[in-house]
């Protein structure tokens, strides 16, 4: 069966390399019937894609985020959907999040000139725009001074979670932030569950059974089953996971558009539109307990 829906892409709102139109446009030629925009700590790419989506009139947008979150040594992603974009609270969070990752990404940029690697802050800057910064700004200003090939290689020794430049930035537990997306109406999903814990290994499956049943009691709605890195073994034993702990079965792309040849397309991967259906349903009751 064709996919017709993603429900994880970013832009340049935040790390992506398409604007919100080009990603549309993009979605739209891969035969993509519902789609979300879940940049990093912005909502800002929303409004743009809305437009971009209104040209195609099978065509429709979830408003959604990706927040990131600490864990004891390791990092989990949180994703949300049809949260009320407009709450001034929520986008206060949203700036102080983006905040914490300036000072971050400039420490970054002092660690990699202790290892040789010289670039200057204000290009990351630069290359970020006005997006939400992320180390794949700091990445791309590595690759255009020609330390590396593509954000993954920067990632793979200095940037990555147990990398040498590495620098840490406070952030949520992910609990507070299924209680921070619920809390404006959005129907928070555990991203990518099996990675990013601990650099990129993979967690023992106990670990990730354990945070699922924390967030299922904070209230998380669902969790990434179609993910497009994942071989089938995994996708399966998630979707088992899933439906042993009534979670919605949600995923996508993670597209950037990055500059990596390997990087998988909008549309080869997602959920089933029926998933879609669940996260409307979800999203209704929120909004009735508000
Ligand atoms: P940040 O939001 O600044 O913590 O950066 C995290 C983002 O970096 C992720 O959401 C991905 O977009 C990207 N990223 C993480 N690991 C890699 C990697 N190994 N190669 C390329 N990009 C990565
Ligand atoms: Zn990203
Ligand atoms: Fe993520
Ligand atoms: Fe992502």
């Amino acid at each position: 069966m064709p996919v017709t829906v993603d429900l994880h892409l970013h832009t340049t709102a935040s790390d992506g390399k398409l604007t919100p139109t080009q990603l549309v446009q993009l979605a739209a030629s891969k035969g993509l019937r519902t789609i979300s925009v879940s940049d990093h700590d912005t909502t800002a790419g929303l409004a743009e894609a809305q437009q971009a989506v209104a040209a195609f009139p099978h065509m429709r947008l979830i408003p959604g985020i990706e927040l990131s979150c600490d864990v004891p040594g390791g990092e989990v992603h949180m994703l949300g959907y049809f949260m009320d974009i407009d709450d001034p609270g929520f986008q206060d969070m949203l700036a102080i999040f983006r905040a914490g990752r300036l000072a971050r990404g400039e420490g970054m940029v002092k660690k990699l000139a202790e290892f040789g690697m010289h670039i200057q802050w204000e290009r990351v800057l630069e290359i970020a725009g006005d997006a939400s910064v992320g180390r794949p700004h700091v990445a791309d200003a590595l690759v255009e001074a020609g330390y590396f090939q593509n954000r993954s290689d920067a990632f793979h020794e200095y940037l990555g979670r147990n990398g040498k430049a590495y620098v840490e930035r406070s952030k949520l537990t992910p609990p507070d932030a299924v209680k921070l997306l619920t809390d404006v109406g959005g129907v928070a999903v555990f991203a990518h569950p099996w990675f990013e814990r601990r650099g990129n290994e993979p967690e023992p499956e106990q670990s990730l059974i354990e945070t699922v049943e924390e967030l299922k009691a904070a209230g998380l709605h669902g969790m990434e089953v179609h993910y497009s890195m994942y071989d089938a073994a995994t996708v399966d034993w998630l979707a088992d996971v899933a439906r042993a702990y009534d979670l919605i079965p949600c995923g996508g792309s993670d597209y950037h558009h990055s500059g990596n040849p390997q990087e998988p397309l909008p549309g080869v991967n997602g959920p089933p539109p029926e998933s879609v259906e669940r996260l409307e349903e979800a999203a209704r009751r929120l909004a009735a307990a508000r």
